[in-house]
């Protein structure tokens, strides 16, 4: 019984897109890459508790770069006044909103084993030569190209979908 509801719920994430389940933009806390990394925002960062950050383009809110793993800051200090620009990013992978639950979740697990052999395959865009890091993923209406973000995703709102759904 259990188990077919587990198979059920399972197959069920085939016919969910992304764009369900993910947070959506405007609930998203992210920076600039000219922003200055001074204790108000590190405090910021702290109060928001996000293991990761998307990190937009100086010039564009809409476009976004790559992400800033706030573990990275365990050795900074914020009397330096660095801009996050300063750090090296992680690439954050752009997924089109209509992909599915199934299909990103395949894509969450495969992660690290991509640095290695990078592909572009289905709606799946990974900058090459940059560590993908992390499990975050931004969902765009218009992936590979600039602008379009609706939101993030990470794995844990997969699993949430997986079994909170019984
Ligand atoms: P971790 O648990 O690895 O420390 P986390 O707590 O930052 O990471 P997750 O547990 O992966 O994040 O996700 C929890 C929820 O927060 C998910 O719904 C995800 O979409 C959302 N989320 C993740 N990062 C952000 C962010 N920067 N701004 C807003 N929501 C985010
Ligand atoms: P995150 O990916 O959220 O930054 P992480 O890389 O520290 O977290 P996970 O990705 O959750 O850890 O786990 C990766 C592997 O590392 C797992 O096999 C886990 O058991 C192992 N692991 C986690 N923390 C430690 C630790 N302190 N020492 C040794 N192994 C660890």
């Amino acid at each position: 019984e259990d188990e077919v509801l587990i198979i059920g719920s399972v197959l069920d994430l085939r016919d969910k897109p992304v764009s369900k389940v993910m947070t959506p933009i405007q609930d998203v806390f992210t920076l600039s890459m000219d922003a200055i990394l001074d204790k108000e925002t590190v405090d910021k960062i702290l109060f928001h508790g996000y293991s990761r950050i998307p990190i937009s383009a100086a010039d564009n809110k809409a476009e976004f770069i790559g992400m800033l793993l706030v573990k990275q800051l365990i050795t900074y200090d914020v009397d330096d006044a660095l801009p996050v620009r300063h750090f090296n990013l992680s690439a954050l992978p752009t997924i089109s909103s209509d992909t599915s639950c199934l299909d990103i979740l395949n894509f969450f697990q495969e992660g690290k084993s991509m640095q290695k052999h990078p592909t572009t395959d289905m709606s799946l865009t990974i900058p090459t030569l940059v560590l993908y890091i992390g499990h975050l993923a931004l969902i765009s209406s218009n992936p590979g190209g600039v602008g379009g973000a609706l939101g993030v995703l990470t794995l844990e709102d997969v699993i949430e979908e997986l079994i909170g759904e019984e």
